[in-house]
């Protein structure tokens, strides 16, 4: 049998929790306090009668006082469980926007490392943070409001027909009137034009943000008159989709749904004439009048259900859009956490015939590679961009799983390992190491949360990190982002080195281009990196060949195979891509030289 699929309402209300029930308390107090704000309307005919049939001695209309008294005391009534009402189902929109948000933290916690690549942090937080707000107005004020005004839209109907159903069918024809009007207004051949007028602003919108954006080009190139051409377009084009709409689509139907909405009365005048001779030959003409006074004064109340029904409607466009916005984040991917995790043996680091594809790629990044880093070893990985390098040193730490194949550590495939452990086991400094806003001592204990500090001062040391320490108002307390405190990006890569050093982690993936990128922290930051790879096992992506010429042994990566591997020495002998690589950067190098002397 096909499952009844759940609203969006329903599914933003299981984040309530204990809390849920305390929404549909809300929504029925919300009710009865509407029920309780039309009471005052039949005191209004109950005073009526009587002081029609009082007149003129008024003092016989005794009971007057007190309708009136009873239909502040309905209308206070209303207010207090209005606002009753309104307590409940806040208390449970803010669990519900609470929840959202930590269950969506602690979803996207379990995610690969590698979805934060194309789904930045900020953008997550963004899509929470909407979702939590769009749910929180929704369920603590829409959702109220709308049983609110279905209660009234009821009770209204009733009410109509409750004392004189020739006059209520001539106030609801009113009505009718408006409704339809906004029906032609909105649908038919109008539907296709709204859709127009509303493209046209989207367009509007987005050349304004590109032409924001652009104003550096615009500036440098003085190109003011060349981009200002697509957003005046833009503005125009607009301009004339909303003045044809107003003119020819809006101006009638608005016009005829203000009037009757408004003045529901219209035809209520008429009928009463009309009915009037038979009311006083049939003798009650006291209560006939005082069901025209209480029909001319509800009608008024016609105009209100209508617009609140609008709002409403809108409303409940917000369930979607946060509902959406919450599936964008609970769809991001889990890491598999193993059931029973084994541990690494040591920091063997292995390759077993793997093959990676990004999601959505037609072609692998890699394809069928097998390569085997012993412990203690240095191994660089260089080749062409886009051979694969940094795809392979993300498989280890599980930035991604592979799709084919194993990569092992000690000995174990790392999706049998307990992710946390694998982490220990891993320092990275990678292009986006990043730093937080929070003090130096806070960003290198990130790596090692129990470490003293003496030992983080010492890690700050081996990673030639004291001149920027010292310069710093508070040393290592000092905040990093905050009252102008800013490091270069070299100084930012050796606090990133230093955390990777107190992790004292035996295996090591390093980007060269990070580390290398600003030439002034270079010497510094090569001391430091020996320190922290000295008897680790080391993966290296080198850029520069230079830096690789030492190491153990070097695998060539060109379009996700391996192209050849070996050391310097045999890579040079057997004169392939790598023997390529090197003659071409060793005639850069000279270029580079021979220039630098030329213009000396
Ligand atoms: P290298 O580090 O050698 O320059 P990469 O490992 O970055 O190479 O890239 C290998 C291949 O995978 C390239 O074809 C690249 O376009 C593709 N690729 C890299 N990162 C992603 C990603 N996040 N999504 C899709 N494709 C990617």
């Amino acid at each position: 049998m096909k499952q009844k699929k759940k609203s969006d309402v329903a599914v933003l209300l299981d984040y309530a929790g204990s809390r849920r029930s305390l929404t549909f308390l809300g929504l029925a107090l919300s009710a009865v306090s509407m029920l309780l704000g039309m009471a005052p309307y039949i005191c209004i005919w109950l005073a009526a009668r009587d002081l029609i049939a009082a007149a003129p001695d008024w003092t016989q209309a005794a009971n007057v006082t007190a309708y009136g008294w009873m239909a502040f005391a309905f209308a206070m009534g209303g207010i207090v469980l209005y606002f009753a009402g309104l307590m409940c189902t806040h208390l449970a929109a803010f669990r519900t926007a609470a929840n959202i948000r930590k269950q969506g933290v602690a979803h996207v916690m379990k995610a690969p490392l590698g979805f934060f690549d194309s789904n930045a942090s900020g953008l997550i937080r963004g899509r929470l943070d909407a979702a939590a707000a769009e749910t929180e107005t929704l369920l603590a004020h829409n959702l109220a409001d709308i049983v609110g005004t279905l209660t009234m839209f009821a009770a209204m109907l009733v009410m109509l027909f409750l004392f004189d159903w020739r006059m209520g069918a001539a106030c609801l024809l009113a009505a009718v009137i408006s409704v339809l009007t906004m029906f032609l207004m909105m649908g038919g051949k109008n539907a296709g034009l709204i859709a127009e007028y509303q493209a046209a602003q989207d367009r509007m919108t987005k050349a304004g943000t590109e032409y924001v954006r652009g104003i550096p080009v615009v500036k440098v190139f003085q190109q003011t008159v060349y981009s200002f051409r697509a957003f005046q377009k833009a503005i125009d084009e607009y301009s004339d989709k909303a003045e044809y709409y107003q003119a020819n689509v809006c101006c009638v139907p608005q016009s005829v749904n203000l009037t009757f909405t408004e003045g529901a009365f219209v035809f209520l005048v008429p009928v009463v004439l009309f009915l009037a001779p038979g009311a006083l030959a049939g003798g009650n003409f006291v209560g006939f009048i005082a069901d025209f006074v209480f029909y001319a004064v509800f009608s008024a109340i016609i105009s209100t259900a209508l617009a609140r029904i609008m709002f409403a409607a809108s409303g409940m466009m917000l369930a979607s859009t946060a509902l959406s916005r919450i599936n964008q984040v609970m769809d991001a991917p889990s890491l598999k956490v193993p059931e029973r995790p084994q541990m690494p043996e040591d920091s063997r680091v292995e390759f077993e015939n793997v093959s990676f594809s990004y999601e959505g790629a037609q072609t692998q990044a890699l394809s069928h590679v097998s390569f085997t880093v012993e412990p203690g070893q240095t191994v660089a990985l260089v080749g062409p961009s886009g051979g694969g390098k940094t795809t392979a040193a993300s498989l280890i730490p599980r930035f991604w799983d592979v799709s084919d194949g194993a990569v092992k550590v000690g000995g174990v495939d790392v999706r049998h390992i307990d992710p946390s452990v694998l982490m220990d086991r891993i320092a990275f400094v990678f292009q986006n190491s990043r730093l937080f806003k929070a003090s130096i001592l806070e960003n290198v204990r990130a790596a090692r949360p129990e470490a003293s500090r003496e030992e983080v001062l010492s890690a700050l040391k081996a990673a030639q990190c004291m001149d920027i320490v010292e310069k710093l108002p508070a040393g290592i307390d000092t905040q990093l982002g905050s009252e102008g405190t800013y490091l270069s990006g070299g100084e930012q890569q050796r606090i990133a080195l230093a955390r990777a050093i107190l992790k004292d982690a035996p295996i090591i993936l390093l980007d060269e281009a990070t580390a290398f990128s600003d030439p002034e922290n270079e010497v510094l930051i090569q001391k430091a990196l020996t320190g922290l790879t000295k008897g680790c096992t080391v993966i290296m992506i080198a850029h520069r060949l230079s830096t690789v010429v030492g190491a153990d042994r070097i695998i060539v990566l060109d379009q996700g195979h391996i192209a050849e591997q070996g050391t310097h020495r045999e890579l040079i002998a057997a004169g392939g891509l790598y023997a390529r690589m090197w003659t071409d950067y060793n005639q850069a190098v000279r270029w580079k030289i021979t220039s630098e002397r030329e213009v000396k």
